[in-house]
Parts: C-alpha cells; sequence; structure tokens
C-alpha cells in the first residue's frame, strides 16, 4: 500500500457476508459467486453451486451467472463482483484470477467498468474466516477494505 493513497472500500451487509459464510466459509476452498448492489455497497450474492472447481481454480458458471445477472438487471441491481475462496491463508490474486475478471469485464462492459474481486480465506477447525478485495480494471488492480455493515436481515 503506498503512503496517501486513497483508500478505497467495499461495503456488504452483515446479512449477505453470513451467507458467505455459510457457504465459502464452510466448504472447501475455490468456490465462489456473485455480488450485486449498489455502486460500493453489496446487498446480494449469489452462490454458484454449478461452478467447475478444482484445488487451485474457480470456474463461474457463465450460464448460471448470467440468469441470475439478468434477474438483477431487471429488479435493479447493479453487478458488482465476483467472490471465490482460496486456501487458508492464501489472499493474493492469481494471474488466473485477473484475467478471469477482465474477460468478465470485456464481455459485461455495457454493465461494469470494473469488478470487485474479494477473496475468502477459511480455516475449517477453528473456523476463522477472514476476506480481502481486490478492484480489477482492465488497466489496473486496487487492493481495498471490506467493511461490514449491520443491517437488518442480520439481527437476530
Ligand atoms: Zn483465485
Amino acid at each position: 500500500m503506498v503512503f496517501g493513497q486513497k483508500l478505497f472500500m467495499l461495503k456488504i451487509l452483515s446479512s449477505v457476508w453470513e451467507e458467505i459464510y455459510k457457504t465459502l466459509g464452510t466448504f472447501p476452498p475455490e468456490q465462489g459467486g456473485i455480488l450485486g448492489g449498489t455502486f460500493d455497497t453489496v446487498t446480494k450474492f449469489y452462490f454458484d453451486s454449478d461452478a467447475k472447481r478444482d484445488s487451485a481454480h474457480y470456474y463461474p458458471s457463465a450460464k448460471q451467472l448470467n440468469d441470475v445477472l439478468k434477474d438483477w438487471y431487471q429488479e435493479g441491481t447493479q453487478f458488482l463482483g465476483i467472490i471465490h475462496s482460496h486456501q487458508f491463508g492464501d489472499m493474493r490474486l492469481s494471474p488466473r484470477d485477473i484475467d478471469v475478471a477482465r474477460e468478465i469485464i470485456g464481455k459485461n462492459s455495457s454493465l461494469c467498468e470494473h469488478l470487485f474481486f474479494p477473496i475468502i480465506s477459511s480455516e475449517f477447525d477453528s473456523k476463522a474466516f477472514s476476506g480481502t478485495v481486490y478492484r480489477i480494471s482492465p488497466d489496473r488492480v486496487d487492493q481495498e477494505m471490506i467493511y461490514i455493515i449491520k443491517d437488518k436481515k442480520g439481527e437476530k
């Protein structure tokens, strides 16, 4: 992080964060899903249960995600990004992650100029769960902070 650099953040509703924890946070790594909301606030998460995955990569299932994006678009929910999980302790974007993000931006340039690309890492035994977010544009990558915003649905 360069000193003096403007800090960006991605806000995620606590109810959405909990859905992410219950799926990506408890399943083996390299699972993912899509994020929707407005501008920099995530109000929706769709778990991509149909994704192809192996121990090192998550491949979003284009058909399933496109159907969800269509529904979201009709109800005014913006497509904000893709979230996926890595092995515990590995919060770095892989070169392939960046390629995937830029390919999706290329195919959806009418919907987005950049994508938020959070990475979740969890340790099954201790239930430790952490995340970071990158904002990927065609020409740059910035790491940002995740803020969890408490919402009504998240209240117990
Ligand atoms: Zn990855």
